[in-house]
């Protein structure tokens, strides 16, 4: 038997075995997760950064659960996107309005 995963930094990295053993504390089912590569959208003003984070994904509701590494991958982006530092990132087209 695992450990239980706590997302803080008890446990900095969660692995697909973590992740499946997981319960969802929104919808209340057990071994509800799995874990997933997605692009996570920040904006701040105007601009907008991808973040590419590993998530676990609880498979009846959708629920997102991450460890604190990817946590502090968008704190990191998010930060930077605040003040102006663009320099890691790179730009992937334009984003328009629709009137
Ligand atoms: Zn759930």
């Amino acid at each position: 038997m695992l450990p239980p995963f706590i997302p803080d930094d008890q446990a900095p990295e969660m692995t697909a075995e973590m992740a499946a053993h997981l319960h969802c504390f929104i919808c209340g089912n057990d071994d509800a997760y799995a874990l997933r590569v997605t692009q996570e959208p920040l904006t701040d003003g105007k601009n907008t950064v991808l973040v590419t984070i590993k998530a676990a994904f609880c498979r009846f509701c959708g629920e997102r659960v991450m460890d604190l590494r990817n946590n502090h991958r968008l704190d990191v982006a998010r930060g930077q996107l605040a003040r102006g530092e663009f320099d890691d990132f790179t730009p992937v087209g334009t984003t328009y309005q629709a009137s």
